[in-house]
């Protein structure tokens, strides 16, 4: 359905080369062609989602189960001295591919990528305590409701 315009659906549908290294029910993981460093891996969904929030409970589980075998394999394997597992919603967070993905990146001491500088300082614990009560509070609707899923 996407195949023309997702990368992701493409490489899934078999339309576009990737090395693929495991796929699961509902995920696939394959090298990312642009690494942070080598060996770095991509765990994507089988059926296009466009972000996190948009997941189904079963997609996601399976995700995550491919997340380990995936992330076990490449210590074993590349032998970083870490790893970090992440995900990009949304261009602001830099999402370059809007189907949803989770990235494995092998790490090392000094390789110079800075995953969480410090940019902002809360003003006062009262300031602080503003944002958790801000989104407790969603929280509770949203369970109440049911929601789950709002778009980015
Ligand atoms: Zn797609």
């Amino acid at each position: 359905m996407h195949r023309e315009s997702c990368p992701f659906c493409r490489i899934i549908e078999g339309y576009a080369d990737a090395e693929i290294l495991f796929e699961g029910p509902d995920s696939v993981a394959f090298l990312d062609i642009n690494p942070i460093n080598f060996g770095h891996a991509l765990v994507v969904s089988r059926e296009h989602y466009s972000n996190f929030l948009e997941l189904p409970d079963m997609v996601l589980n399976d995700l995550t189960n491919t997340l380990r075998i995936v992330s076990r394999a490449i210590i074993d394997s590349v032998r970083p001295a870490g790893f970090n597992i992440f995900n990009n919603n949304g261009l602001a967070a830099g999402q370059s591919v809007f189907h949803f993905h989770f990235h494995i990146a092998p790490r090392y001491d000094g390789d110079g990528l800075k995953i969480r500088p410090h940019v902002k300082v809360y003003e006062s614990p009262e300031h602080m305590a503003e944002y958790a009560k801000k989104i407790r509070d969603k929280i509770k609707v949203n369970y109440k409701s049911g929601e789950q899923n709002e778009s980015l």
